[in-house]
């Protein structure tokens, strides 16, 4: 992904952020720490804040919405347990910095992005690096994409009012569904994983508190 713009520098940067999952934000998938030290995230940025990238941080990326910070990037795809070969769906491709961490652990990954915008500029964006672009679209993830179903892994990237019905329906049974629930106050918004067990048998996990943007569409916030 593109060498000349990803330095010594940059490299350094990236190493010591996962070295900070690692010993300080609790990730142990030694698969997630190597892919999340593959992508160069400041190539995902504004150029406005494209010195902070290497913060464990979230960040604008326009539109009023915000590419997600490194610790809830690496723990949200450690909480999917990905195998090489699953069928993955992400909901709200934004900046295309989850996609391309999620490419790394397999090739069979698709996107969705609500607002056309940030679709436009994350296909542009994800072309240019030689990411694959066939598994990106516009639409409303909330409904999820069930041309691509079932999936072993459903990741939401943006806080939901309840659970989507239609991204239960597209889980394989064992797959899992990690999803941000609740309302936008960060005490009551939790970071869920489902398992699907059964055509219609689900266990439901929490993972603690957390704070993300709104999941707009059908099943999502009005
Ligand atoms: N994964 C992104 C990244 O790596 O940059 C971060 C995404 S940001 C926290 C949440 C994204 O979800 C925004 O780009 C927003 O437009 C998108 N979104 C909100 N509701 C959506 C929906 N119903 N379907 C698809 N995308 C949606």
């Amino acid at each position: 992904m593109s060498p000349d713009r990803d330095t010594y520098r940059h490299r350094g940067q990236r190493r010591a952020l996962v070295t900070l999952l690692r010993e300080q934000r609790g990730i142990r998938d030694e698969r997630v720490l190597a892919a999340m030290a593959a992508v160069p995230r400041h190539l995902f940025f504004e150029p406005a804040f494209e010195a902070h990238a290497y913060q464990d941080k979230a960040f604008p990326i326009g539109e009023g919405q915000t590419i997600s910070q490194p610790a809830t990037v690496a723990t949200q795809t450690e909480l999917l347990g990905v195998q090489p070969g699953q069928q993955l769906l992400e909901i709200g491709t934004g900046s295309g910095y989850q996609y391309a961490v999620l490419c790394q652990l397999t090739s069979q990954v698709q996107s969705i992005e609500f607002n056309p915008v940030l679709y436009a500029r994350g296909r542009a964006r994800l072309a240019a690096l030689g990411l694959p672009t066939a598994g990106l679209h516009l639409g409303d993830g909330s409904l999820g994409w069930p041309a691509g179903a079932p999936y072993d892994g459903i990741l939401v990237t943006a806080g939901a009012p309840a659970l989507p019905p239609a991204l239960l329906r597209q889980l394989r049974i064992g797959g899992r569904l990690v999803v941000p629930v609740g309302a936008q106050d960060p005490s009551q918004q939790q970071l869920l994983r489902i398992t699907r067990e059964g055509p219609e048998s689900f266990v439901r996990e929490e993972f603690g508190g957390c704070r993300f943007v709104p999941l707009l569409g059908a099943a999502g916030w009005k």
